[in-house]
């Protein structure tokens, strides 16, 4: 695949500046020269990262108390030094967790805890075909596998998320996804065979939901709502503590509610549907009337955080109308809390206020004030991190 449309794992992350984040990475750094390098000593360590003789020494010893890595005494240029061996983590299981959007494709490696072992991401043009998707999702898979394999995991299979609905019946993926090339597709089956294991299909929204409510910040919460925006607008529920997933498989399909007696008309053919006002590209082109041409969403990010006037108007429009949505949805299910995910979370809290707002409108003073809304926690692997989830369940 052509290098330079790779985006490859980012080892910084969004939230990257927190100290627990900066110790995640620089503990990373420590482990990722190991497996390369094999035994070092922490003086080597130190000189390999670039981390201070100090640092590597403390995070040394939380790997020890941890069990990932074993010390002992060696001698380097004739003094006494601490040689820093990695303890094969064998029979430690992994998944995969792949997520397909309109215009990426990311695969994590995942243990039970839904630790990160792995990961890599590609992006893809508009309008792919599942076949070129399945060849970009094939490499990324043997190349995350290496590491994997390096580390003696040991893999139980993989989970694959997609932004549309998938019938529980047939497996196959349903009308109105946000990918209708691949309508009709018996997802499981085909990547299956060509990734020579077992793979789970669900719909993304759904693995958000899931991977919020095992792994992310509230996790064990018995009912949840996850809320994806993007190229389409899709929930996922979680409720007494399980995935819920109806009749067909097809739950959470709020963007196509109406929130606009005399608005867009939407791609399913009705008029004033959320997705209309509250999509990414409902959004970009609403800011475009404005700007003359039509932006790209890193340019509403920009413009939100620059606080330019059009494109805080088409956040809160769209906000107040996911609120509503999201007011209905605490109504029937009165979930604990509301995770917003998708690619505007960049914008970071100021996504939040509107929603709020709209929310509160929708649903009693009681049940507005209990529900917690929050950003995804566990920023863009959310619904990888699901589909690895899902695998493990699965086995
Ligand atoms: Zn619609």
């Amino acid at each position: 695949m052509p290098q330079d449309r790779r985006t490859r794992s980012r080892t910084a992350p969004r939230g990257s500046g927190s100290p627990s984040a900066l110790r995640r990475a620089n503990t990373e750094r420590v482990l990722r020269h190991l497996r390369s390098s094999g035994a070092s000593t922490q003086a080597d360590l130190a000189r390999a990262t670039g981390l201070s003789p100090a640092t590597v020494s403390n995070l040394v010893r939380s790997l020890v108390d941890d069990g990932r890595v074993a010390t002992g005494t060696t001698t380097a240029s004739g003094r006494r030094a601490t040689q820093v061996t990695l303890v094969p983590q064998a029979g430690r299981q992994v998944a995969l967790g792949i997520d397909v959007g309109r215009r990426h494709v990311r695969v994590v490696v995942a243990t039970e805890s839904g630790e990160v072992v792995g990961e890599s991401a590609h992006e893809l043009p508009a309008g792919h075909r599942a076949s070129e998707c399945l060849q970009v999702v094939a490499d990324l898979v043997s190349e995350v596998r290496v590491a994997a394999d390096h580390a003696g995991h040991r893999l139980v299979g993989a989970g694959l998320g997609i932004p549309g609905p998938v019938d529980v019946r047939t497996g196959l993926v349903g009308h109105g996804a946000i990918l209708p090339e691949w309508v009709g597709l018996p997802v499981a089956e085909t990547f299956a065979e060509r990734l020579g294991m077992p793979v789970h299909v669900d719909n993304d929204a759904t693995l958000g939901a899931l991977a919020e409510a095992r792994w992310g910040a509230y996790k064990g919460v018995q009912d949840l709502v996850y809320v994806k925006v993007a190229s389409g607008v899709g929930s996922g529920l979680v409720l007494g503590g399980r995935v819920h997933r109806g009749h067909l498989g097809m739950t959470g399909e709020i963007g196509h509610l109406p929130v606009a007696a005399y608005g867009q008309v939407c791609r399913c053919g009705n008029r004033g549907c959320l997705e209309t006002v509250a999509s990414v590209p409902s959004m970009l082109a609403a800011l475009g009337v404005s700007a003359g041409r039509l932006p790209r969403t890193s340019e509403l990010i920009s413009l939100v955080q620059a606080g330019d006037p059009a494109a805080l108007r088409v956040l809160e429009d769209a906000g107040a109308a996911l609120g509503q949505v999201c007011g209905g949805l605490c109504n029937v299910i009165n979930p604990a809390v509301i995770a917003v995910g998708g690619p505007l979370t960049a914008v970071g809290e100021a996504l939040l206020p509107s929603i709020r707002h709209g929310l509160s409108r929708a649903t009693t003073p009681a049940v507005a004030e209990a529900t917690v809304l929050t950003l995804t926690t566990l920023g863009d692997r959310t619904e990888a991190l699901g589909a690895a989830a899902l695998a493990h369940s699965a086995d």
